[in-house]
């Protein structure tokens, strides 16, 4: 399915989604968000501990694809530390590079695995959908998010 993926980043993902990062209920959670891609299936409870403006801690659980899992794996890893302003910002870079394949401004890390994501349109709201949680877990947002 991934033929135009390298190798490596074919690699991260499978391992992500295998094996993902920060799998659970984070007990101490301030803020909650629930997603849901109908498209694929995807379905994710996101957890975030917040001080101040800041994610001190954060967790996920959920099923569906692995691009889903892995993305929303890489996010944790990602934002963990940054500051709700910081979060804003990787979103749209994220977004850019699922959407262009190439960000505007700064690296991403870690995340440019999902580069060549841009490739299988259908593919993009899987990977945004961790995104799309959190942001409406530091909006505090109570109503699911939907990707549609
Ligand atoms: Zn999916």
């Amino acid at each position: 399915m991934f033929d135009d993926l390298n190798d490596l980043y074919q690699q991260v993902i499978i391992d992500h989604s295998k094996s993902p990062r920060n799998f659970r209920r984070l007990e101490a959670a301030t803020r909650t968000a629930q997603g849901h891609n109908p498209l694929c299936g995807d379905n994710i409870a996101l957890y975030l501990e917040m001080d101040g403006d800041v994610i001190k801690d954060i967790g996920f659980q959920g099923s569906g694809c692995a691009i889903s899992k892995a993305s929303a794996s890489l996010l944790t890893e990602a934002v963990k530390g940054r500051s709700k302003a910081e979060v804003k910002q990787m979103f749209e870079r994220v977004h850019d590079l699922l959407t262009k394949g190439q960000t505007s401004g700064g690296d991403l890390g870690k995340l440019e695995v999902f580069a060549g994501v841009h490739k299988f349109p259908a593919r993009v709201k899987c990977a945004m959908l961790a995104w799309h949680a959190t942001l409406a877990a530091l909006d505090g947002q109570d109503q699911p998010v939907s990707t549609e």
